[in-house]
């Protein structure tokens, strides 16, 4: 373990050209650290929150580079340390021999995460806010960006805060009535506490539920496309990608192996796998894809299936599709009649959700919009501003949401049970400790170092 009395350093921005890169210190000795090697103003006597133009230099007191200093003091910065940001010129060696010339001058290279860290020791972040940190910058759709920006705003652990404040004060009566076992008193008032663990149970349920977004919006939606070969797949993925990245050709088994694409719908990352065609085949290459087609069903969210309007549906796979939604009854499965432009009034399939052209749809957004509901109805991607603090995306919190849930409908039973108040206050504590486990009041080392060890160096 390292000392947090250290001042860290790390370089902040990503490696490569750029215009700019950061380097940030952070600790007791930043200042004094930055101004040994900075030529310009002398840094020591400079206010919080002012930015210098100067010069890092070497040791021998030879120009490094140009640089732009911001100071930060305590308790007014990011981590509540001393912060200085040095921005220096990009590229690959500015920002490399400036972190060099401060680490030799006494700072210590910073451990993945460890700014935050400080920020989460340091009480500037609970720690819910600092994992939406990292979510944040692993966000990968606008939707994901838009939960994670609300988680770090607080408005999420002000939630958890604010049920575990009450849940905290009840049980804080009911455990003053123990104390007072011999006088047959009641400090917490039954009718208030009945509704408090309804709220509480509605409230955890919620946000459990609202985890399968979560999920969602972290990873990203996989959506299958399956179907016999040349039922149009491949057209539709075009369509929906609105560019030519799947193989489109009149050749049964072309999109022999599976094509992967990734689009953006209405603010949510949807991956696409387009697999070769579903079919018994004698071909050993296509036998390999099929299987690797139903290996790609057993890890999706949702399946489209393809078939060709003109042929029609046929027994082989109204079968596959029974067996699928044996296998995965929760598989949201939608059987789309493709090439509707073929057959002038013959109707889909009593089993296909939707008849469309994908060949037009490529021309047409409308032609595909019935799809693009479909999509959305079944992930559920609609959220508003207010919603977005109450999305889950975080797998340790819908662990502690779930044990929660539990102690609370305990508490609940033994109310209704007329249980004594031992037993409702021992639950009470359990709900609220697993609720504090997320925002950090309760936490331990091993966590920490987890969840910290995710982020990467110089955040
Ligand atoms: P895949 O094997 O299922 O991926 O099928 P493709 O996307 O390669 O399509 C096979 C053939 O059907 C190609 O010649 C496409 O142009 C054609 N096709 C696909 N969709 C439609 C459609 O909606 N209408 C018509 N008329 N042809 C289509």
């Amino acid at each position: 373990m390292h000392s947090s009395d250290d001042t860290i350093t790390a370089i902040a921005t990503a490696r490569g050209r750029a215009a700019l890169a950061v380097i940030r210190l952070s600790g007791q000795r930043a200042v004094d650290i930055a101004a040994s090697c900075f030529r310009g103003k002398h840094l020591k006597d400079a206010a919080s929150h002012t930015v210098h133009v100067g010069y890092i230099t070497s040791s021998h007191g030879t120009d490094i580079d140009q640089v732009v200093v911001t100071l930060f003091l305590a308790p007014r910065s990011v981590t509540g340390d001393d912060v200085v940001e040095i921005s220096c010129h990009g590229g690959d060696f500015a920002a490399r021999l400036i972190l060099d010339r401060l680490l030799e001058a006494g700072a210590r290279l910073a451990e993945p995460g460890e700014f935050t860290q400080r920020a989460f020791v340091n009480g500037k972040l609970d720690l819910a806010q600092a994992e939406a940190v990292a979510d944040l910058i692993h966000a990968s759709s606008s939707l994901a960006h838009q939960v994670s920006l609300s988680h770090l705003q607080g408005r999420y652990s002000e939630i958890l805060s604010d049920l575990r404040a009450e849940l905290l004060e009840l049980a804080a009566f009911i455990e003053l009535e123990l104390d007072f076992s011999d006088e047959d008193v009641e400090f917490a008032d039954r009718d208030r506490l009945v509704r408090l663990l309804e709220r509480s149970g509605r409230l955890l349920s919620e946000l459990l539920e609202s985890y399968r977004l979560g999920a969602h919006l972290r990873d990203g939606v996989r959506v299958v496309i399956g179907g016999r070969p040349n039922a149009g797949k491949s057209t539709l993925l075009n369509a929906i990608l609105g560019r030519d990245r799947a193989i489109v050709s009149e050749t049964p088994g072309t999109t022999r192996d599976e094509i992967e694409a990734e689009a953006e719908i209405h603010g949510m990352l949807y991956r696409f796998v387009d697999t070769a065609g579903l079919r018994e085949t004698s071909n050993a290459i296509e036998e390999e894809g099929v299987r690797r087609a139903e290996r790609s069903i057993e890890h999706s969210d949702v399946l489209l299936y393809v078939y060709d309007m003109s042929v029609g549906l046929d027994e082989q796979e109204s079968e596959f599709l029974r067996t699928v939604r044996e296998r995965r009854p929760g598989l949201p499965v939608v059987v789309i009649a493709n090439k509707r432009d073929l057959v002038d009034d013959a109707a889909p399939e009593p089993d296909a959700a939707l008849a469309l052209s994908a060949e037009r749809a490529a021309e047409s957004e409308e032609e595909l919009s019935p799809l693009i509901q479909q999509l959305r109805a079944i992930v559920g991607g609609e959220i508003s501003q207010s919603d977005a603090s109450h999305v889950v995306t975080n797998q340790r919190h819908r662990h502690h949401l779930r044990k929660a849930l539990e102690a609370v409908l305990a508490a609940k039973t033994s109310l209704d049970a007329g249980a004594s108040g031992d037993t409702l206050a021992l639950e009470l504590r359990i709900a609220l400790h697993e609720i504090g486990a997320i925002t950090g009041e309760i936490t331990n080392e091993d966590v920490l170092d987890q969840i910290f060890s995710r982020f990467c160096i110089g955040k």
